[in-house]
């Protein structure tokens, strides 16, 4: 399967000069929901990514995902992996496990987004779960925007990462590519002017 002809075929990777919410510019905009809009590429991508964490060993009793950018990624993937599925929250900022989920002690707890870029918001969860007596085996994700080393890459892991170095990362591809501040976006000094992606509203 090849990922990132897949992202692009779904205008899920967009190629042009775009105007980050960061207000840096860049030749590439990933809008990684657009992926998993059809489902078929849904179940997909989550089945590939499950061969490869079958295929590590790692033993999994419930995958969690951070709502909302890990919900679609996560049920995909505890479906291919036929282990349980629970999501974390934010209730005024802060995550929290609601809605009757329960965690048991020990419970192998994989975190799944559908992209990590530092691996906030999955650290964030996964403080919780470990609250709850979970232990936090591994942290899964379609995209990798390439902070953060995942199992057969070879990208080193930047200060930024957030993710344990102690626990596997999983991921189907990196997606790394340059962020330009205005003043030094090569794509500036070629004459071409910045446009803000999914300027229909996202
Ligand atoms: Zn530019």
């Amino acid at each position: 399967m090849d990922i990132k002809k897949t992202y692009m075929d779904a205008n899920a990777l967009l190629e042009g000069h775009f105007k980050l919410s960061s207000g840096n510019h860049s030749q590439f905009y990933l809008q990684s929901a657009k992926v998993l809009e059809d489902p078929k590429t849904a179940k997909l991508l989550a089945e590939a990514l499950a061969e490869q964490i079958k295929k590590s060993g790692l033993e999994i009793d419930t995958v969690c995902a951070p709502a909302l950018g890990g919900l679609i990624a996560g049920f995909a993937l505890a479906t291919a992996l036929d282990v349980r599925f629970i999501f974390a929250e934010r209730v005024n900022g802060a995550m929290n496990i609601r809605r009757g989920f329960e965690v048991t002690k020990g419970e192998r707890v994989l975190m799944c987004e559908d992209i990590i870029t530092t691996g906030g918001s999955a650290m964030e969860a996964a403080a919780v779960v470990k609250e709850l007596g979970g232990e936090i085996v591994g942290v899964a994700a379609l995209a990798n925007r390439g902070f953060c080393k995942r199992e057969h890459s070879e990208i080193e892991t930047k200060s930024n990462c957030k993710l344990p170095q102690d626990i596997p990362f999983f991921a189907l591809a990196d997606f790394t590519f340059e962020m330009y501040a205005p003043e030094e976006c090569p794509l500036c000094k070629d004459g071409s002017e910045a446009i803000k992606p999914g300027s229909r509203g996202n």
